[in-house]
């Protein structure tokens, strides 16, 4: 009988684009995938449409037609953006009665897929092993009696942990530190499902891995980085959707530069600045004796911001909008990456073997940080030191802080070339885990094992 799996993710692209990666991953092995999304995703899904819901956007306060957090300028959106996930639950429901899967794979941000007529559901994380465990050790002893720091800006070493590992609280994630209530169900979702399935590779984060599978919580399948499946420069360049600048104009641009010699700034897919930090991140590039393509999501015209003469002197390339990161990242001109340090990004950069600049924002990404910078060392910090969504309250990093991280990221010496070579490792690594034999490969051999012999209840 067809293993007919579905999958659900969440409406940003930072959670559609490795869901539809992991769908395309189990239909290589052999299953039926289906992915369910609303119609404003369906860019993002193009390779493998199958079923849409309509999205209940007029229902849960939301702006027509706007159904991913790509469309919206600001953090506000989110309880209106949990209330129309809740009013998905139905029409799902109907999918599920008329095509009954053998199990759903959704995006943890559906705490009610748990229990849908009685269909198995594992949970895809989005992100790694290495933020789970470090975010729940410092929920624990936040929670205990001896609390870890006093300040905000306090450093503390997160307990029991393989790594020495030192955070402060303002780079804590507020859904750590105050949960809401959406947060508290996802979490208590999270506690039902029947397994959860890690975009992860074994050699990224070993020592991490092992502690989760081995805290016995629940059943974990480290299955990626599932960006492998992307091995043509065709499927690289329409992975995530139509970009703002052609594909072939970028390569071209690519082609003409040295090898490792560019610097790639990218912020993820909502990661926004304000105007003076985007004046000095152009000033920084601009200095830096590094040609540079530079990711910008600014509404405005970009050219009123940008120093006097920025355009004509042709140093790098800006694109406004969408890139096809993926492609820009693996291109052999590409030698060091300025990320906000989401988890797909950090998974793309390290399995392209870049070093990176690391810039986090919000959510779990000082996190993610530390794995890039400490743990696996194959980064460094440009300083960045609150975690928030909103644009204002974060402190500008200086021009000049910005030139000095890309040459130190892109120059030589000791230490650059450690940082280099350690990221090229990585990166090897990572293709290897997805090849026949590899670790990823015979934990999704597993998963798809262990999912042919489940019962429906
Ligand atoms: N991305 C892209 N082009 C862009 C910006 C982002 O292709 O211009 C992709 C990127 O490759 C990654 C995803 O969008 O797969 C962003 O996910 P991530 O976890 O890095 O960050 P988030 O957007 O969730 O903060």
């Amino acid at each position: 009988m067809d293993l007919h799996i579905f999958f659900l993710p969440f409406v940003a692209p930072g959670h559609t684009i490795p869901m539809v990666d992991l769908a395309r991953i189990f239909a290589a092995r052999g299953a039926k995938s289906t992915v369910v999304a609303t119609l404003g995703n369906l860019p993002l899904i193009r390779p493998i449409l199958d079923l849409t819901i309509p999205f209940p956007s007029a229902e849960s306060g939301l702006p027509d037609s706007f159904d991913n957090l790509l469309a919206f300028p600001t953090p506000d959106v989110m309880p209106q953006i949990s209330a129309a996930i809740e009013l998905l639950q139905l029409p799902f429901v109907d999918l599920i009665r008329q095509h009954r899967p053998r199990c759903v794979i959704s995006d943890v941000h559906f705490p009610w897929a748990r229990d849908v007529l009685g269909v198995p559901r594992f949970a895809f994380h989005g992100t790694g092993c290495f933020p789970h465990v470090v975010l729940g050790a410092a929920l624990i002893s936040f929670r205990s009696a001896h609390s870890v720091a006093s300040r905000d800006d306090e450093p503390f070493v997160v307990p029991g942990l393989p790594h020495h590992v030192e955070l402060t609280r303002s780079r804590l994630p507020d859904f750590l530190i105050s949960p809401n209530e959406s947060l508290i169900r996802m979490g208590e979702g999270l506690g039902k499902t029947d397994g959860m399935v890690m975009n992860s590779f074994y050699d990224l984060e070993p020592d991490y891995i092992d502690l989760l599978k081995r805290s016995g919580s629940m059943k974990v399948w480290h299955v990626g980085p599932v960006l492998v499946c992307n091995r043509d420069i065709k499927h690289k360049a329409v992975r995530s959707g139509a970009a703002s600048v052609g594909y072939d104009d970028i390569l071209n641009w690519l082609d003409g530069k040295k090898a490792g010699s560019v610097i790639y700034v990218c912020f993820g897919s909502i990661g926004r600045f304000t105007v003076a930090q985007l004046q000095e991140i152009a000033l920084g590039l601009e200095n830096s004796e590094h040609p540079f393509i530079w990711v910008v999501r600014y509404d405005g015209d970009l050219s009123e911001l940008l120093p006097a003469g920025f355009g004509e002197r042709k140093k790098g390339m800006v694109i406004n909008g969408w890139a096809p990161q993926l492609l820009i990242l693996n291109h052999a001109s590409v030698g060091g990456f300025v990320t906000h340090c989401g988890w797909n990004s950090l998974l793309e950069g390290a399995s392209a073997g870049v070093p990176m600049i690391t810039w986090p924002l919000f959510a779990e990404q000082f996190v993610n940080e530390k794995l890039i910078v400490d743990v696996l060392r194959i980064g460094i910090a440009i300083g960045a030191d609150k975690c928030c969504s909103r644009t204002e309250e974060r402190a500008v990093v200086a021009a000049e802080e910005v030139r000095k991280a890309v040459e130190n990221l892109m120059g030589g010496g000791e230490e650059a070339d450690g940082r280099r070579e350690r990221a090229r490792e990585i990166g090897e690594k990572a293709k290897r885990a997805a090849e026949e034999g590899g670790s990823s490969y015979s934990e999704v051999s597993s998963l798809i094992e262990h999912l042919r012999t489940l019962k429906m209840n």
